[in-house]
């Protein structure tokens, strides 16, 4: 399945793309916002073999699809949430905002952060502690999460996950 996005993803009856293909601003189908897997079933809808199948995993040597581009976005935000200070200065904070504020406007899947900034903006970024901006990432996480019909992540383990290791 590729993002949840009503209206914007390409019903089947409509036109002649297929489910699961969300379309770029300029019209196209937008790679970034799409699963592998249905960004390929635009290929194989227009080949004359219906039934040949095509590989539902990228190559690791292709563009990101919306879930490999996900995992390493997802990567770095908690990561950089590990290496904020316990103690952040007010510089630190606001370095933080505005990175954040940033990376909201400049995701690649403009479904996903179209969504993200309104989560922002029912969710200010909270910064005043290491534990508190980890927190805060972890439920912008679930947001998506439940979004997309995930299992919720129990953010009070965020640090052992992505800051400390789980001591085994
Ligand atoms: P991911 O969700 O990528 O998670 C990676 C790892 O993080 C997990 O294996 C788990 O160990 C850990 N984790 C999971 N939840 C949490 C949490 N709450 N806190 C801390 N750690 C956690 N995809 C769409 O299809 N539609 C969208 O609209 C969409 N919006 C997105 C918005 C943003 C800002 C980002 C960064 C990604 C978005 N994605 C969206 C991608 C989506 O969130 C996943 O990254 C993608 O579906 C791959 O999921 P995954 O199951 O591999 O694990």
């Amino acid at each position: 399945g590729g993002p949840v996005a009503t209206g914007t993803v390409a019903d089947a009856p409509k036109s002649k793309l297929p489910r699961g293909v969300v379309l770029g601003k300029d019209g196209k189908p937008c790679r970034s916002c799409t699963s592998f897997a249905d960004f390929k079933s635009i290929k194989s809808s227009l080949v004359s073999h219906p039934h040949t199948t095509t590989p539902t995993v990228p190559p690791p040597d292709c563009p990101p699809d919306v879930e490999a581009l996900g995992r390493s976005s997802w990567t770095l935000l908690h990561s950089i949430t590990a290496s904020y200070p316990a103690s952040p200065s007010p510089t630190d904070q606001s370095n933080v905002k505005q990175f954040l504020g940033l990376f909201g406007k400049l995701y690649p899947c403009w479904v996903c952060a179209e969504d993200f900034q309104d989560w922002m903006r029912e969710n200010r970024v909270r910064a005043e502690s290491r534990e508190e901006f980890g927190r805060w990432m972890c439920e912008a996480h679930n947001g998506v999460n439940r979004k997309l019909g995930k299992r919720e992540f129990d953010c009070s383990k965020w640090e052992e996950r992505w800051r400390t290791g789980w001591g085994d």
